[in-house]
């Protein structure tokens, strides 16, 4: 239990608490003036202004970059109940809202959670802490998952490189439950087989789930060119609704799992191609044509100064597909990158359209669902940004 009383005390320099006032959960080190009690990495701290006025509580990592990590601007003592309560909302709005088997329960930041993700798969879940004061909170995260979901099994995927910055070790395991880290969930009438350790990520792309749904429609009866296909949702949602598909995938393991998803589905491979190969390089060649294409790739810039390359990367497949499209042709092109905003992509997509010399109109804008929300006081939680493309 972390009791404001006798906490760590972090004093900001003069000037530096706008960001806090301004919501921000963030605080980094430059604005720190002084750190009183000795708190430990990890800890909870009180957070004050120059002048001493109370502004905040949050984790303390003096390791990180991202020192504090701010969860409430009130003087409560945050328990288990404390998490308990930030759960309990999370979890309502998506039984509300979010009525599906695969599901992002927590979205970290915009849920009031910083550093926790928890995924939901049918009768499974999957967690992932990517802040230290968060992943000392464990036992108490999945004491009260099980009371408020009694999941048979959860697993924890916390693998990301920027674990290092905050002096955290990766972790992959069962950390819940038993029996097999397996588990399958229908998605708009489409079932997929869920590998919740060895999946990509945290063994499916939950965020993908409207885009899938929309093309399932878009491309009903004509021919699907999925790029970046992974298990092959947009393939699969496409060919429930009689589309010829073809998915291309650089992951052989990756292709297995998306024939695995449509005999899952009782659908004849007779109309269905899976190619193992490089996206860029088979655009490239491309021997058939098609009505509808999905490029989805990874997230060509994990850091600001990626920014440069990873565009380039964005414009070359963008500019491929554009040029390969039939008149009236449908392109939807997404991008997972945080840092590649609204207004850069569709630059990108311009220069593109103009090296490819097709006119190309934007039908629709889609963006994160409903279970990943965004808080406004917290922009960094948006990434997910796709366009559907018309080429004339
Ligand atoms: N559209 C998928 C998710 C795509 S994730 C879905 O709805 O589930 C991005 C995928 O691109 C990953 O499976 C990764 O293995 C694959 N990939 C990465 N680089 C690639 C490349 N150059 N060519 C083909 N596939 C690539």
């Amino acid at each position: 239990m972390s009791d404001p009383q006798s906490q760590g005390r972090i004093l900001l320099k003069k000037g530096r608490d706008k960001i806090v006032r301004q919501r921000h959960p963030w605080v980094f080190s430059g604005a720190i003036q002084t750190v009183e009690r000795d708190p430990q990495p990890g800890e909870i701290v009180s957070v004050f202004n120059a002048g001493g006025d109370f502004l905040a509580q949050g984790f303390y990592n003096p390791n990180s970059q991202i020192q504090l990590r701010l969860l409430t601007d009130q003087k409560v003592t945050i328990d288990s109940d404390f998490f308990r309560e930030r759960l309990r909302q999370a979890i309502a709005f998506r039984d509300q809202e979010v009525p599906y088997q695969a599901r992002r329960l927590v979205h970290a930041e915009a849920d009031g959670l910083p550093g926790l993700v928890v995924d939901q798969y049918g009768d499974c879940l999957s967690l992932q802490f990517s802040a230290l004061g968060m992943s000392l909170q464990r036992e108490r995260i999945l004491e009260i998952l099980q009371d408020e979901l009694q999941p048979r099994l959860i697993v924890e995927r916390s693998e990301s490189p920027s674990l290092k910055l905050e002096g955290m070790q990766p972790f992959k395991g069962i950390v819940a439950g038993s029996g097999e880290a397996y588990t399958e969930i229908v998605e708009n009438g489409a079932r997929f087989a869920i590998d919740l350790l060895e999946g990509q990520k945290t063994g499916f792309f939950v965020d993908q789930r409207d885009s899938r749904a929309l093309i399932g429609k878009l491309a009903a009866g004509k021919r699907l060119l999925n790029c970046f296909s992974y298990s092959g949702g947009f393939s699969l949602l496409a060919a429930l609704q009689g589309a010829t598909t073809t998915s291309v995938e650089i992951s052989a393991a990756a292709q297995d799992l998306a024939r695995q998803n449509f005999s899952l589905n009782g659908i004849d491979l007779t109309n269905h191609r899976f190619e193992t190969a490089n996206v860029f390089d088979y655009l490239r060649e491309l021997d058939s044509q098609y009505d509808v294409m999905v490029l989805d790739p990874p997230a060509f810039m994990k850091r600001q100064k990626d920014l440069q390359k990873g565009s380039r990367a964005y414009q070359d497949i963008n500019r491929l597909a554009i040029k390969q499209s039939l008149p009236n042709g449908l392109i939807l092109s997404c991008s997972c990158s945080h840092y590649l905003s609204w207004d850069l992509f569709q630059k990108v997509v311009f220069s593109a359209a103009l090296e490819a010399g097709r006119s190309v109109q934007i039908v629709q804008r889609l963006g994160q669902p409903l279970d990943h929300p965004v808080s406004l006081f917290h922009p960094e939680g948006e990434y997910l940004k796709a366009f559907l493309l018309r080429v004339l």
